[in-house]
């Protein structure tokens, strides 16, 4: 009796556990016990039925989440970030040459402050020199000059703005620097012409900030830079006075610059010989374009 007993009692678990295998082979076909475990759908071994989905659900998941992204994007644009507009390409971007031609028809001896808040103050703007045999006053050299070094700069597809177009003007050595300022210029270009008591003196030379000027410390050394160039490219065909480049922290025109500023004496109004040559159109125009090479030297090298 006891072993029939057992017997069937065994034949009963083992029909249970047949059938509790069953079911859970059932429900692990439809994925849900594997889901269970792992929380990955893709682990799913599905039946040959819905075998053909999966890639279908997996490429669906990829691509929620950079439709997800730019669902945020546009959100972000809504509160106010403007839509990125094509960034214009640099070299497309003309080079800006403000041009002073230096002083005026009548001299402003008022004065104004050195630099910004400083409390020393200098002349609004001198008459600068006079050509000793020309007798021209260097004023009007000066806008010749800047004329010609207008051209040649615009040939070589830069821009230019002149701080004045005629003699009879009244803007101090401040206020040509603002205009250079104003139009964030990227390079602010003093020209002048010499003058000395010794009638022998002679040659091109640039005048720039001091490296110890706390007016300038921003722009010395791009100014450096630009007068090196144009030292460079001007005295292949120019004799220099001296070497070429002085360096000064007493000039309103530089310490109200915050752009880089170069200021070109292009010769001796008191030399006879460079006097003549200075109103010479030819050799003024040689002058103007190398001045521009150097100039487009620095603008390529900056
Ligand atoms: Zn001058």
């Amino acid at each position: 009796m006891n072993k029939q007993r057992g017997a069937w009692i065994l034949v009963l678990i083992a029909l249970i556990v047949s059938a509790g295998l069953l079911f859970i082979d059932s429900q692990s076909s439809q994925g849900l016990l594997n889901s269970f475990d792992t929380g990955e759908p893709e682990t799913i071994k599905p039946p040959a039925a819905i075998v053909k989905e999966e890639p279908v659900s997996k490429t669906e998941l990829e691509s929620i989440e950079p439709a997800a992204l730019e669902k945020e994007t546009v959100v972000t644009q809504a509160v106010g970030i403007p839509e990125p507009e094509p960034v214009p390409v640099p070299a497309a971007d003309p080079f800006l040459v403000v041009i002073d031609p230096g002083h005026q028809a009548k001299a402003n001896l008022d004065q104004e402050p050195i630099g910004p808040g400083a409390a020393e103050t200098k002349y609004k703007v001198t008459g600068g020199t006079t050509g000793i045999v020309t007798k021209k006053p260097e004023y009007v050299l000066n806008l010749e000059a800047a004329e010609l070094l207008k051209s040649a700069l615009e040939a070589r597809d830069m821009k230019v703005i002149l701080t004045r177009t005629t003699n009879d003007v009244d803007m101090s050595n401040s206020e040509r620097a603002a205009v250079a300022n104003d139009n964030e210029a990227d390079l602010f270009v003093r020209l002048h012409a010499d003058g000395s008591e010794n009638p022998a003196t002679s040659g091109f030379s640039v005048l720039i900030p001091a490296k110890e000027n706390s007016y300038t410390s921003a722009i010395f050394a791009d100014s450096e830079l630009a007068a090196n160039h144009v030292i460079q490219a001007v005295s292949a065909d120019i004799p220099l006075h001296q070497t070429g480049i002085f360096y000064r922290d007493d000039m309103s025109g530089f310490n109200w610059s915050k752009v880089p500023v170069i200021l070109p004496e292009i010769g001796f109004m008191t030399n006879v010989e460079e006097d003549q040559k200075l109103s010479d159109p030819a050799y003024l125009t040689n002058v103007m374009n190398l001045l521009a090479d150097g100039i487009v030297q620095y603008a390529n090298n900056n």
